[in-house]
Formats: structure tokens, sequence, C-alpha cells
């Protein structure tokens, strides 16, 4: 099976300006591409010759683990956005954020920092437990919460190719950036299910 590099649900300047159209020729053209391409590279042979990504995520490991898992990661990533994005959740999720948090506020300050203080190269995710109940999780690298059971519903990249060309070091203004762009309505759906 051939991985493809799936297409914007946006142009590439739609996220402007919190993410360029720069940093998307990068950042979704050059990183998230080549991840395609390695993995294609890599499964030809292997087990996973015909595991879908989900698949390559719970059990694969290594150089088709990491490629495979930031594929996942990147569509997740740029589908959870909106040129029309940010704004506050409603309904059921809204309601699960309250419940887990206390309040939506409390939730974003805590998912800032969780996304600000990542070590290195990771993710910062929002996530349904096996219960139901609301998390905020931290992987490293290609990590991704799907190996742990968990169900992602909103995710930041935090690698420094994620922010570097619109915000060289400072990765808290482009997480600041981040909120503005949040699709909501697409993470409740993620939550609904
Ligand atoms: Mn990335």
């Amino acid at each position: 099976m051939k991985h493809e590099l799936p297409k914007l649900p946006y142009s590439p300047e739609a996220l402007e300006p919190y993410i360029s159209k720069k940093t998307i020729e990068y950042h979704y053209g050059k990183h998230h591409a080549t991840y395609v391409k390695k993995l294609n590279g890599l499964i030809p042979g292997t087990d996973f010759e015909d595991a879908s990504l989900e698949e390559i995520i719970l059990k694969a490991e290594g150089g088709i683990f990491n490629n495979g898992a930031q594929v996942w990661n990147h569509s997740f990533f740029w589908e959870g956005f909106s040129p029309n994005g940010g704004g506050e959740p409603q309904g059921e999720l809204m309601q699960a954020i309250e419940e887990a948090f206390g309040s939506y506020g409390k939730f974003k300050d805590e998912f800032s920092e969780a996304a600000a203080t990542l070590f290195g190269s990771g993710w910062a995710w929002l996530v349904k437990n096996k219960e139901g109940k609301l998390e905020i999780v931290q992987t490293a690298n290609a990590g991704n919460p799907l190996r742990s059971g968990q169900t992602p519903l909103l995710t930041c990249d935090v690698w420094e190719h994620a922010y570097y060309l619109d915000y060289q070091n400072r990765r808290p203004e482009f997480i600041e950036g981040f909120w503005k762009l949040v699709d909501w309505p697409k993470a409740a759906e993620r939550f609904r299910v």
C-alpha cells in the first residue's frame, strides 16, 4: 500500500498571520511530504506493507514507527485548523473540558504550558482517555497517544520546524497563534466518535 500526502483542507496562505505560507511550504510541503516518502521506502517487504497508519502506530518500531506516526500526526495537526478557527468549543466538548480542567481558561493555560515546556521535539495533545475523560499529554518525537489507548482530539506540533521560520525561538508566541486557528467543531467531532 502506498501512503499519500493528504491535501491541505485550505490554501497555503489561509493560516496567516499565525502560520505563514512559507512555513506551510516547508512544514507541509517538505517535512510532512518527506515522512510519507520515507515511510513508502521503508515498508516494502515488511509486515507493514499493507498496514494502515493506525496499525503502524500501534505495532511498529524504529523508522517505520517514526515516519508512519509523523505522517498521521501531521495530517491530524493540519486537519485540526480552520482559517475561521479560534474561539471556544461548544456543547458536549466544552462540558467535558470544564469537568476535567475547571474552565476553558484553565484548560488553555495547562495545554499551553504542556506545549511550551515539552523539552526538545514532540507534540502536545488533548485526548479522551479510556474512561472517556479528557487529559493533556505530551509525546516526544513521533509519539502518538493512540499507542496508549487514548483518542486524540487536538494537537500542537512543537518541533522547531513548526515555528522557527515565523517565530524563531519564541515557541510561546507560536502557541498563542495556534489558539487562533483551532477548529473546535472538528475537535468536537473527534470527541463524539
Ligand atoms: Mn512537524
